[in-house]
């Protein structure tokens, strides 16, 4: 990710922050940001949970959440809400191109590695005509 993109992500949510989200691709960091700006309005102020963000090989990104404090701090409907929020995210984390964040057309094989890149038509066709 470039470094203004990370930059930002980690002033704005020093809590959420992970090293990880530093090598995840540029497409991913709206979509980051907007994560963790609903957890902070969920939450109101306190951090009652810890985020895992994975990216996978085969392309997409999901998170998961862990209580980070006793757990009866947290109300049921803050819970409740918590776990739609990472379960709706998660789903769509395979829907939105990694170098732009726009909706994905499709999935981008690569035949000489086990990874595949989820891209927009346009980053689709970019990469295809400079895959010579
Ligand atoms: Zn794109």
């Amino acid at each position: 990710m470039k470094e203004e993109f990370w930059a930002q992500i980690k002033a704005d949510h020093p809590d959420y922050w992970s090293d990880k989200i530093r090598v995840m691709p540029d497409g991913y960091s709206n979509t980051i940001a907007h994560l963790f700006r609903e957890v902070e309005q969920i939450s109101a102020g306190r951090q009652l949970i810890t985020i895992d963000l994975h990216h996978y090989v085969g392309g997409g990104i999901a998170a998961s959440m862990r209580p980070r404090t006793d757990v009866d701090e947290i109300t049921d409907e803050q819970k409740a809400m918590l776990f739609v929020l990472m379960k709706s995210w998660s789903a769509n984390g395979d829907r939105i191109c990694q170098m732009c964040g726009r909706p994905s057309a499709g999935i981008l094989k690569h035949m000489d590695e086990l990874a595949q890149e989820i891209l927009c038509s346009e980053h689709m066709a970019e990469r295809r005509s400079s895959d010579v």
